[in-house]
């Protein structure tokens, strides 16, 4: 496996960044999870649009042209060989000497990228049986519209789902409404049918595959309300699924002890993971 650290490919087992990185000291950075479908990038422009938003938020300088750091995803992807899979990129305000504030003088940006394949067959296998989700509550910061690699309380909260036997952690708000999952977006679909997610205006990251999802949605006719739900509504939800550039559209059959619909991912879920890839912008 080979990775790319700051403009050289180097053998993955070698890829180091420096220790006085404002990353590794302050998770001071922003990173993509893009899907690779066929050696190809899933939604590229979509996730490139996220990551500029993400520097221009927290102040971090573009460290290459867009164009640029394309070509450097695909060769990550081409030399790692990774046909389905995901390629990832984290982006650092760069190395210096440990202090708080933004460092003086002009720091470059620290990029690295890495590139694996994920077993398609097995993603599907998970989805023909659904996973089971968990709830703990929200206790991140409040800027998590920004993708930065801050993520201790996604870390956390999704070990917390590991050690009581499910697959994701559903964060909770004060008024008892989800918020979304430690590494997905959270849906549920109500008794008649429709479609609910939490508006990505406040207190959740707007994931590229939600608004594909979104977009699938209406292009299907399905009836789609933004807002927030509560635990309990989801709970005696008829469906539950959650969304994320690895797990596509994922089937959720259980939410703590509540058992969703009859135990068995739900239909629409179903058809909008079937219909996912065709709604997605893939290059040629
Ligand atoms: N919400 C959080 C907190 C995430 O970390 C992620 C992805 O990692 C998502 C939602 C889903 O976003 P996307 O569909 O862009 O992968």
């Amino acid at each position: 496996r080979v990775a790319y650290v700051n403009g050289r490919y180097v053998p993955h087992a070698e890829a180091c960044v420096h220790v006085e990185d404002r990353g590794y000291q302050f998770a001071d950075g922003v990173y993509e999870v893009c899907e690779v479908l066929d050696g190809r990038l899933v939604d590229e422009r979509r996730h490139m649009d996220r990551l500029e938003r993400s520097l221009k938020e927290l102040r971090i300088r573009e460290p290459m042209s867009r164009a640029a750091l394309g070509h450097v995803l695909r060769e990550t992807v081409r030399r790692n060989r990774v046909r389905d899979g995901m390629v990832y990129l984290q982006i650092t305000r760069g190395v210096a000497r440990r202090d708080h504030p933004f460092p003086k003088g002009d720091v470059a940006p620290a990029v690295v990228v890495t590139a694996r394949s994920i077993d398609r067959r097995k993603g599907g296998k998970v989805a023909e049986q659904g996973i089971a989700v968990i709830t703990v509550p929200d206790n991140r910061w409040e800027r998590v519209d920004i993708k930065t690699v801050s993520l201790l309380p996604n870390v956390l909260a999704r070990q917390a789902a590991e050690e009581a036997g499910a697959a994701e952690a559903w964060f909770v708000d004060r008024d008892g409404c989800v918020t979304e999952g430690s590494s997905t977006n959270a849906w549920i679909v109500d008794i008649d049918g429709r479609l609910i997610t939490r508006p990505a205006d406040r207190g959740i990251l707007r994931g590229i595959t939600r608004t594909v999802v979104v977009e699938l949605a209406r292009r299907e006719g399905l009836e789609l309300v933004e807002r927030p739900f509560t635990v309990e509504e989801a709970k005696r939800a008829r469906e539950a699924f959650v969304t994320s550039a690895t797990k596509l559209v994922m089937p959720v059959v259980r939410i703590d002890d509540a058992v969703i619909g009859n135990g068995k991912p739900g239909s629409i879920a179903g058809r909008l993971r079937d219909l996912f890839h065709g709604a997605a912008e893939i290059a040629s």
